[in-house]
């Protein structure tokens, strides 16, 4: 038997959530994965210690000073790892002529650079971060067009969907009977509150979802129903489904990670434990399977799952993100951008969760509609809809 060739990865965005969950599945893989580079914005004590466990060839912390002490710190212990450091970095990494395989799991705009140039570059790329399809869609999506990526989606009901995808499926559900898909929503950890009970919610309370444990950024998302509202975007772009053929559904168990359904009434999911290791070894693996480290289902101890509509009215960001869908060109990077600074404004405790979606409609509708047509055209319409969301919080704090 002839030995595997390993694949060589970049995990960007290592030391959170998805990046360790990441590592997690890599390890139980050493034959068939090698952890080329690591990168992160300054968490280095956790970078050393996967360093030492992984030994890549390089690692990218983008904060300059962390770097150094990074740098010093493998330097005195003798350690190969070269380190970069600068947002540059990150796309020096994810085009490396060596590197298979990009984990994109920076969490925000921040991420779209590298995910983008890992697209441009051909590269597999698995895709995390969210925010860089709901910024950029048509940019992305013809980058991987045209250089012929292999793009795998990690959120888990994007990758739910498209495992209950036929395999040849390119963006056209006509031509495979597909007539709707089903985002499911585990509903956050205030499901069930009207907006009186939203009133006083806090960052702590906010960011303690009752079934799956993720970084604080996307668990406010959750909170507030806007991840599922830019998971509705980057479903619209990943599959190529209207919006009135996108529903979301509040399935608390979250057990059922989203549907497809067909023009002859079958209905295909995928089911399993909320552990983001089965999206991850499923992407890294495809078009085989590998194991992930998460346990059997087991459906008679689940017993029976529930469904019932989202409610926008507590919940109106979900509401917004379908309005900026609608609207297209620039308004979902528009939201996305009001978004980001709304919800780092409430976890530093400077506004309110119910001033959220109010901070997101005034920019949607301060902001003009433009069109997008590269990186550049991205960045100045997130650029210009952060100083706007950022002159509403400063007038509500
Ligand atoms: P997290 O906050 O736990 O980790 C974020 C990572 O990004 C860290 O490694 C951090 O160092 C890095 N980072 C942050 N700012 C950066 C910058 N400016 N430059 C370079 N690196 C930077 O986030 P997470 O929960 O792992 O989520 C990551 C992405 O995956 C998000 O886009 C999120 O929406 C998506 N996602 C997460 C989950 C989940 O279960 N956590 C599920 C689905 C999708
Ligand atoms: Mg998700």
């Amino acid at each position: 038997m002839s030995a595997r060739v390993p694949q060589r990865i970049v995990v960007l965005g290592a030391t959170g959530s998805i990046g360790q969950s990441t590592l997690d599945v890599i390890a139980r893989h050493p034959d068939r994965y090698q952890v080329y580079a690591l990168a992160a914005l300054r968490q280095i004590d956790l970078l050393e210690t996967q360093i030492d466990q992984f030994q890549p060839a390089f690692v990218a912390v983008v904060d300059p000073l962390a770097a150094e002490t990074l740098r010093t710190r493998l330097l005195a212990r003798g350690v190969s790892t070269e380190v970069l450091t600068g947002a540059d970095a990150l796309n020096t990494l994810a085009q490396h002529p060596d590197v298979d395989t990009v984990m994109a799991a920076i969490v925000g705009a921040a991420g779209l650079p590298s995910a983008l140039a890992a697209a441009e570059a051909g590269k597999r790329v698995l895709l995390a971060n969210k925010e860089a399809l709901v910024m950029a869609g048509p940019v992305f999506m013809d980058a991987v067009r045209r250089s012929g990526a292999l793009l795998l989606p990690i959120d888990s009901e994007h990758n739910a969907i498209f495992q209950s995808l036929p395999a040849d499926y390119r963006g056209e559900p006509d031509q495979h009977g597909v007539t709707h898909i089903v985002l499911t929503a585990s509903g956050g950890p205030f499901r069930g509150c009207d907006r009186t009970q939203l009133t006083d919610v806090t960052p702590a309370q906010a960011i303690s979802h009752p079934k799956w444990s993720m970084g604080p950024k996307i668990s406010v998302d959750s909170a507030t129903l806007m991840n599922k509202g830019l998971e509705v975007i980057e479903a619209h772009f990943l599959f190529g489904l209207s919006a009135d053929r996108i529903q979301v559904v509040v399935h608390p168990q979250s057990t059922i990670h989203s549907l497809v359904q067909y023009v002859d009434g079958s209905v295909l999911a995928e089911l399993g434990d909320p552990d983001m290791r089965t999206p991850i070894a499923h992407a890294l693996a495809w078009p085989e399977r590998i194991a992930s480290g998460v346990g059997m289902l087991d459906l008679v101890a689940c017993g029976h799952f529930d469904f019932s509509q989202p409610d926008t009215e507590a919940f109106p960001c979900l509401a917004l993100a379908f309005e900026a869908l609608a609207r297209g060109g620039s308004a979902p990077a528009v939201l996305n951008a009001a978004n980001e600074v709304a919800v780092a404004a409430f976890l530093d405790e400077k506004i309110t969760f119910l001033a959220i979606p109010e901070i997101i409609r005034k920019t949607l509708d301060a902001i003009p509609d433009t069109t997008l047509t590269d990186l550049t055209s991205v960045l100045a319409v997130d650029a210009q809809a952060r100083e706007c969301a950022e002159s509403l919080v400063a007038a509500s704090a």
